[in-house]
């Protein structure tokens, strides 16, 4: 991983507008679905996005991508411009650099192409290959990357598992060289013997091509073994951002605490102390007032009313450690 900075992401937000079709299409409200994200993502680093359903991780990943150009504020820079404020046609080249791997590899993929056709797709469309022979050549050696041999290639999507599904996935991100990779939850639909087969693949890839990623999971235990960061996000909030180790080891934000403590752990004597996290997360088209974590915070009372009063801001506790909490206020660089 190097210093140089390959993303530089300000105050990102989407909020997505509510109708009502019964006032004449009135706009009555929004959907904050993230709502003022900040990080920095160097080259070839993997920045792991956590948090529960609907916190915002998916739609964050998109963002980057400009995919909701209506809906989306704030700053993505890449090599020193604003991709949002950026004119179709000269997004476009960007685009070939910032590649999604879905997260479920049953849809993703077009059942009628063969896995050749898929993984030239974006070869085509981005005139990357001179001619027949050059873009199957290209092709073969990308399905190769990710463990098919040349016999796979005229075969359909639905003769393949999910785990070989989600690497033709990989396989036709990886055609136009990125150097930003988002995988959306990328083995969450996938069995557990071969979630693993796919983290390792992922990270072999990162090594040999110095591809940067934003790997977006559900659970902590999932973006363990590929992040070198981690930034655990709450009701479109990220709460806390630090070293994958420091963030193991030491976590600061009560929200991180309750998820780290319902980890699994192999061991049944190893004894185990959850932190129960009370009720559903509150919607985002009315967040709570204050700390969005106030509803459901066992430390909630401990801040002299603030929590539910006043927006906490994030502060950087340690170095790279920055956590969006009132308990750490006096303790802040
Ligand atoms: Fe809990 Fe208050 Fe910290 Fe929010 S600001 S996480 S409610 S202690």
């Amino acid at each position: 991983m190097s210093n140089n900075v390959l993303l530089q992401v300000n105050d990102l937000k989407v909020h997505f507008p509510i109708y009502n079709k019964a006032l004449f299409a009135k706009r009555t409200g929004e959907v904050k679905a993230v709502d003022g994200v900040t990080f920095t993502l160097h080259e070839g680093e993997t920045l792991g996005l956590v948090g529960e359903s609907g916190c915002g991780k998916t739609t964050t990943g998109k963002a980057l991508l400009n995919l909701y150009p209506r809906y989306t504020t704030g700053e993505v820079i890449y090599e020193g411009k604003n991709i949002l404020k950026m004119p179709d046609p000269e997004l476009r080249p960007i685009r070939r650099n910032m590649q999604m791997i879905f997260q479920d590899p049953y849809s993703s993929l077009d059942p009628r192409m063969t896995v050749q056709q898929i993984v030239e797709e974006p070869l085509i469309i981005h005139h990357l290959a001179s001619s027949k022979q050059e873009l199957r050549e290209r092709a073969l050696e990308l399905l190769d990357v990710v463990g098919f041999s040349s016999k796979m290639a005229d075969r359909y999507p639905s003769e393949f598992s999910g785990g070989q599904r989600q690497r033709i996935g990989i396989a036709r991100a990886l055609a136009l060289n990125p150097k930003l990779l988002i995988c959306d939850e990328p083995v969450s639909a996938l069995d557990v013997s071969v979630q693993s087969q796919i983290l390792n693949l992922l990270g072999d890839l990162r090594s040999k091509y110095n591809i940067s990623m934003i790997f977006i999971a559900h659970g902590l235990n999932v973006v363990r073994h590929v992040s070198d960061r981690i930034g655990v996000m709450y009701l479109g909030h990220l709460v806390e951002v630090a070293e994958k180790k420091t963030l193991y080891e030491e976590p600061l934000h009560p929200y991180t605490k309750a998820l780290l403590s319902a980890i699994p752990v192999p061991d049944p004597t190893v004894e185990l102390h959850r932190i129960p996290l009370e009720g559903d997360v509150p919607s985002p088209v009315n967040p709570p007032s204050g700390c969005p974590f106030h509803t459901r915070c066992q430390y909630a009372g401990q801040c002299g009313g603030r929590c539910s009063a006043e927006f906490p801001k994030m502060k950087e506790i340690k170095v790279g450690h920055f956590v969006m909490c009132h308990l750490f206020d006096y303790n802040s660089k």
